[in-house]
This record gives C-alpha cells, structure tokens and sequence, in this order.
C-alpha cells in the first residue's frame, strides 16, 4: 500500500490538475449536452489506461463505462460514479475552482468530481507499480444521479449483476471519511385531496374541505415515522386552495419517505395506498413509490468494510464506518445483494452547498485505498 500511497503524493500536482479540469467542465443534472461533454473529458484523459464505451440510458443521456485494461479477467470490479452535479451551468464563475486553506473548492468537487479523478489515479498507481489485478476493473459513470438515476438504474444494475464488488465514489462521511456502509431507502410519494367547492359564507356547510382534511392527512402520516426503525415520513410540502372565502376543493401533499429495511418499505407503501379520507365527502389519492431500496448492512458489505479498514490501517488511517439517511447508486447494487461500500471518494464537506470543498491532504490516502481495495478483491 505504501508503493500506492508514494505514487499519490509523487503526483500530487497531476491529480490537483485532473481534479480542476473536471470541476470546470460543468456538467448540471438538466443539461445533457453538458453531461455528455464532461464524459468525453474523462474518455480523453483515460485513453491511455482504458477502453470506453457509451451506453444510451435515454433519449440522448448517456452513460460511459470505462474497462481498464491488464486486469486478468478472472470476474469483474465495478467502480460506481456520476457525471452530473446539481449546479447550474454558470456556477463556476462565481465559486470558481480554487485551493485554499488546505481544500480544493468548486462547484461538484466533493460530489463527485474528486472521486473520480481519485478513482482515475488510483488505476494509474497499480498501472504505475506493475501490480497484478485479478479482476477486470471497470469504472461507470451516470448522467443522472441527482435527479434519481431514473435512466441509469438499469444500466447501474445490469453491470453490478456482472461484478463480485461495487465501489462507489460518494464522498465519505463528514471530515474523517467515514465510509457508508448502510443508507436508507427513499420514497416519494404524493397525496391528492379532493373535496368540494363551496361559498365560505353563503354555503359553507355543503362544501368539503379539501384543506382541512388534508391538515388531517398530515397528522396522521407523521404518525407512521418510527424513529426506532429509522422509518422517516416527512410531508415537506403541502399545497391547496385558491382563496380564503372559498371552502377549499383540492390540496396536495408531497411526502418523503426514508426506510432503513426493504420490509419496511413495502409497510410504508401499503399504508400509504390504504389512506382514506377522514370526512366522507372527500377523496384522497396517492401516487409515487420507493425511488431507491434501502442499503442494508449484510454480511458482504460488513467484509468489505473489514479489508478497506485493514487497507487503511496499513498507511496510517484508522477508517471508519456511517450509516446515513441519503441514497445513492449504492442502494441499488446492494439490494442486488452484490457486496458494495460506498463513501470511498473524496473526503470534505459542503456537497450541494457554496462551501463545497475537499481537503487536499486525504486524496493520497483515498487513492492508495482505492489502489489496495481493486489489488485485494
Ligand atoms: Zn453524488
């Protein structure tokens, strides 16, 4: 691991350098145009290490999957990455890419720009000791994390089926880097009242409202959160009604939903269908589902966390382990019962706030894991 770490800090600046091409080349959610050209930055600065390919996840999304070559081919390990970020193009010139106080700072740099540039060198420290891999070592990198990976999903499926690991490139928990070895599922759903019209005060008695039945709604959905099962129902928003003298017709509740364990999911999404109105005049309706499964902790994933933890030791880090409400990729290879460990991108804090930095001083050590974790599997 030491040869790994030396190479890390050998080209400390070459790293810097990658990380900063990729922050400023912007790549937002809803800018496809801009996602692809990002992709095609990381073809370029990989051409010499790997084989890529593009894989249409949409109308024109896409995703790349990129095979390292020298792996022996004796199964497959798949590193898990996305392209997107929830800036807006143009951030950049207002938090432009900068090193300061011992971080990297930009837009996209903690998620997850780093990690994949991490993920990059740590290929070119095996490549760069002429170290054997095993496995075929292969990178891929969606378009639409941030928006739920509706498109990718399958694709992100479909590769984790072909492989014996899944790494994803998150960035670790708060400013040790912790790694994610659990995350909880996430649901959306949205709940439609109906109730009817009336004058509030020529005819308030035949109205029904819409509004006040959903106020109830609301009560009782807080009521399923089970902070003991790390079971969350949380409606964030809610809306109705077009003027105070008018007994109120429609409202509308969005809901978020966060499980600890796939059973509880399928509890809350029975509960859920099964609302009905408290006033008999009213109708409610529910759509949505669970966006991701949760991530649980299974025997696999508690393994891999034990050799990351060993491979850290050896270079001085004594890694740790988090468990955390937001979902990723992850969620959905672990529910395929493929051993995956999440948070081993950059280590930092601020992801999806203007204080979004890296610190510069654990990006050695991330590669040097990263390097040990494709060499050990
Ligand atoms: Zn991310």
């Amino acid at each position: 691991m030491h040869s790994f770490l030396k190479f890390a800090n050998d080209n400390r600046a070459g790293i810097i350098r990658l990380i900063q091409e990729l922050v400023e080349c912007e790549s937002p959610s809803d800018s496809l145009e801009h996602v692809n050209r990002f992709l095609d930055l990381l073809v370029e600065r990989t051409s010499d290490i790997a084989t890529a390919e593009k894989i249409g996840v949409s109308q024109s999304g896409k995703a790349l999957k990129l095979t390292f070559h020298g792996g022996d081919g004796d199964g497959q390990v798949l590193a898990l990455g996305h392209a997107d970020t929830v800036w807006p193009l143009g951030t950049i010139e207002r938090m432009p890419f900068r090193e300061r106080d011992g971080r990297l700072w930009g837009p996209g740099v903690l998620d997850m720009k780093a990690g994949l540039a991490i993920f990059i060198s740590a290929v070119r420290a095996l490549v760069a000791t002429g170290v054997r891999v095993r496995r075929t070592v292969c990178l891929l990198v969606v378009p639409d994390e941030e928006t739920g990976s509706t498109y990718s999903r399958c694709v992100t499926e479909a590769e984790a089926r072909n492989s014996l690991a899944v790494l994803v490139l998150e960035p670790g928990t708060g400013l040790e880097g912790k790694l994610k070895t659990s995350r909880k599922g996430v649901g959306h759903y949205t709940v439609y009242v109906e109730g009817k019209a009336a004058h509030a005060g020529v005819d308030f008695e035949s109205g029904a409202s819409a509004v006040l039945e959903a106020a109830r709604q609301v009560l009782r959905l807080n009521e399923l959160t089970d902070l003991g099962r790390g079971l969350t129902v949380n409606p964030g928003v809610i809306q109705g009604g077009t003027r105070s003298n008018v007994v109120a017709a429609e409202a509308r509740i969005e809901v978020d939903v966060r499980v600890q364990r796939l059973e509880d999911a399928a509890f809350i999404e029975e509960q859920l269908r099964d609302l009905t109105a408290l006033d008999s005049r009213c109708r409610v309706r529910v759509e949505g589902g669970l966006n991701r499964p949760p991530m649980e902790r299974t025997e696999g994933i508690a393994r891999l966390f034990q050799t990351a933890r060993r491979i850290a030791a050896d270079i001085g880090i004594d890694l740790e382990e988090s468990a955390t409400g937001g979902g990723s990729d992850g969620n959905f290879t672990a529910a395929l019962g493929v051993p995956t460990l999440d948070g081993l991108g950059a280590v930092g804090e601020g992801a999806h706030a203007s204080n979004e930095s890296i610190l510069i001083d654990r990006i050695a050590d991330r590669v040097a894991l990263l390097a040990g974790l494709v060499r050990l599997l």
